[in-house]
């Protein structure tokens, strides 16, 4: 299974022209384009062509052009130019505006430049936002209200995260109606290739490019500077791109981008706008088909035809990008991702769409040199994971679940913000139990319940009756039901053949499964001393906390102070064949969910069956796995987090021989394993 790269507008593939192109510069155009013999000379005669054909292709006209190492530095130098200006003309003794102006979906190189080279060269000015309209557009009647002060305005031809583009000539309109004399620049990076730019006949003074965004490598980029606007170089040294850039130039790149600039030039290699709208439509058809209740955050006929921003109720990015991801379509969240936590889309919120969207949003982009088969491809794995993820019942509640399949067992964790409910089901009987209900947990709780056709049986909890209510009435309000059963006079629940018995401990109850499983909520294993001493949990009672910390389970006897270090779990993607040879029964095990498993059709090495036990399943499973101490297991998940919080489980527990794959099956596709090969 081939990847499918749907993620162009954060970076794209080289065209092979231009890898062409690189190369020949390398092995052959080796000179530099500043040396005076003859290898120098064709060195920068080929410059010379590039510049020519890019100065032809955006209408350069009597403005300059300088090759440059990308878009950021493009925008530092054009920042640093317009405030330089602005300080000599403020210390001439001119008025100068007291704003800096940016667009609100601009990419973070615009403000973050802004409030540097503000403070650096000690103008001070205030560094605003102009705020965007809820199609992401400029908001023309604040520009209009601030243009008068602004001594900068930084907007961008098409916003990255959601494809809209901007209205320039409505700007550049609205400049010359109110005289302003504000320095203008427009990031014209995702515009590359996909918008008929002429730049010399615009009131535009700076314009940056980044090659990488249309199939020419990182590192290279240029940036335009009209005819008369101020200009102060970034880099000072041999004086190379007459003086504005100085650094020996980047030939293999500039090579690079001018085979990209011939292809767009012949017109034939890179598909039409109506083209690349029909590849559009054809992708929505297929994500309303996989994810019902999909909404999309940017306004299909203001928007570049390569850009979808889009959530889906109930899901989170991270859950869309390891689905996406498992069936290998790559995409990317279209918010920032902290460590812990995904943030919010600036992008979005500024366009105020609801902060769930904002925080759940998935942008899926492609780039004009795309072709119908792989739309088509796209489009069949996009479906597979909207199939992957209804038979795994964690679609919430709105959307409808596919009933074929039938309940299974199983102890399930769900986690959110490092709480955690637990939920027993048992399929003989089709009913379950839920365990210290979260509020935030209910919907996918209740979808689950739903669509696995489970009856509930009770809700019950650890922790003094304080703290029940609200998740309690959300759930059973959810379900619409009334009342649930509850625990009989002698503290048992019958759950199919199973029987959960409640205990005291102190002040909390804690729930019993036979004596494998315990459901313990806060307490420390320490206080189970007096059921240890009763006989009613034993050494290796699977203990399930209702705190996520991250270690899924522990048993009383856990070493905390035996925990292995990570490296030492750790198996190379490329050691795991040697490995398996020399452990013919170990199990490897997939530890994502269920849907991303089957969203990349089941993976197969050597013979070795995988298992797929995702992470929220995982404490049902130990202790069957703890039986065979010496048995290894080599967990492995997309990018080795999770795989490595199970290895470090079982390992805590007294397993062995717990192993994960080092790098998850990025690592295992990038070094072209075997076990990263789907069936
Ligand atoms: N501006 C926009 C709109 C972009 O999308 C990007 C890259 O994501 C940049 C600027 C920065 O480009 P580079 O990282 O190539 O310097």
């Amino acid at each position: 299974m081939k990847e499918i790269y749907l993620d162009s507008n954060a970076t794209t593939c080289v065209l092979p022209a231009a890898v062409a192109a690189a190369r020949q510069a390398m092995e052959q155009g080796y000179g530099n384009p500043s040396s005076t013999h003859a290898t120098g000379l064709q060195a920068k005669a080929m410059m010379d062509g590039v510049r020519q054909r890019v100065s032809g292709l955006l209408g350069v006209g009597d403005g300059r052009l300088m090759f440059n190492s990308g878009a950021t530095e493009g925008i530092q130098t054009a920042v640093l130019s317009a405030l330089c200006a602005l300080r000599e003309r403020r210390d001439a003794g001119k008025r100068i505006g007291s704003l800096l102006l940016y667009g609100a979906t601009e990419h973070k190189a615009v403000p973050e430049s802004l409030a540097h080279w503000n403070r650096l060269l000690g103008l001070n000015l205030e560094v605003r936002k102009l705020p965007v309209d809820a199609q992401g557009r400029h908001d023309l009647q604040a520009l209009d209200a601030l243009i008068g002060d602004a001594a900068m305005l930084c907007t961008m031809a098409a916003n990255n995260e959601t494809g809209v583009v901007s209205d320039l000539s409505a700007i550049a309109q609205l400049l010359q109606e109110r005289g302003a004399d504000a320095y203008w620049m427009v990031d014209c990076v995702q515009a590359l290739g996909k918008l008929k730019l002429n730049l010399a006949a615009t009131r535009i003074d700076y314009a940056p490019f980044s090659g990488h965004k249309l199939y020419a490598p990182k590192g290279i980029g240029m940036l335009y500077v009209r005819a008369g606007a101020p200009f102060t170089p970034l880099m000072m040294g041999g004086g190379q791109e007459a003086g504005l850039r100085s650094g020996t130039e980047n030939m293999a790149g500039i090579a690079a981008l001018g085979a990209v600039l011939a292809a767009l030039d012949d017109g034939k290699t890179f598909r039409s706008h109506a083209d690349l709208a029909a590849f559009r439509e054809q992708l929505v058809a297929s994500l309303e088909r996989a994810f019902p209740g999909i909404v999309f955050n940017m306004p299909f006929d203001l928007s570049l035809p390569t850009t979808l921003n889009f959530s889906v109720p109930g899901l989170s990015s991270k859950e869309l990008l390891d689905l996406f991801d498992a069936a290998r379509v790559r995409v990317s969240s279209g918010s920032a991702c902290s460590a812990a936590k995904a943030l919010p889309s600036y992008v979005l919120e500024a366009m105020h769409v609801p902060q769930w969207r904002a925080s759940s949003a998935i942008r899926l982009s492609f780039g004009p040199l795309i072709d119908a088969a792989t739309v088509t491809a796209a489009c069949a794995r996009i479906e597979r994971c909207g199939a992957a993820l209804r038979r795994s019942c964690l679609l919430p509640s709105a959307l409808a679940p596919s009933p074929q399949d039938g309940a299974q067992d199983g102890i399930i964790q769900l986690s959110v913000d490092g709480q955690c409910t637990w939920l027993l089901s048992d399929a003989a009987s089709a009913s379950c139990v839920v365990i210290d209900p979260v509020a935030a947990l209910v919907p996918r709780l209740a979808a689950f319940i739903r669509c696995q056709h489970l009856t509930l049986r009770a809700i019950v909890h650890t922790a003094p009756p304080a703290d029940h209510g609200v998740a309690r009435l959300a759930l059973l309000q959810e379900l619409a039901i009334e009342q649930v059963g509850r625990i009989d006079i002698d503290g048992e629940l019958a759950l199919g053949q199973q029987r959960l018995r409640r205990v005291e401990c102190g002040e909390n109850h804690v729930y019993l499964l036979g004596q494998c499983f315990a459901f313990v909520g806060a307490l420390a294993p320490e206080a189970l001393t007096p059921l240890l001493d009763a006989a009613l949990v034993t050494q290796d009672t699977v203990l399930c906390a209702s705190g996520d910390d991250g270690g899924i389970c522990r048993t009383v006897s856990t070493v905390r102070d035996g925990i292995v270090p990570s490296a030492e779990l750790q198996l190379d993607a490329a050691a795991l064949p040697v490995f398996l040879r020399q452990h013919p029964d170990a199990i490897l095990v997939d530890v994502r969910e269920a849907y991303e498993h089957a969203a990349c059709a089941g993976t197969v090495f050597e013979g070795c069956e995988v298992r797929s036990v995702p992470l929220s399943r995982l404490a049902g499973q130990v202790a069957e796995w703890l039986q065979q101490p010496q048995r290894p297991l080599v967990f492995f998940c997309r990018s080795g987090n999770r795989s490595a919080r199970a290895a470090a489980c079982l390992r805590r527990l007294g397993h062995g021989a717990a192993w994960q794959l080092n790098g998850g099956m990025a690592m295992a596709e990038a070094t072209r394993h075997p076990l990263a090969i789907a069936a």
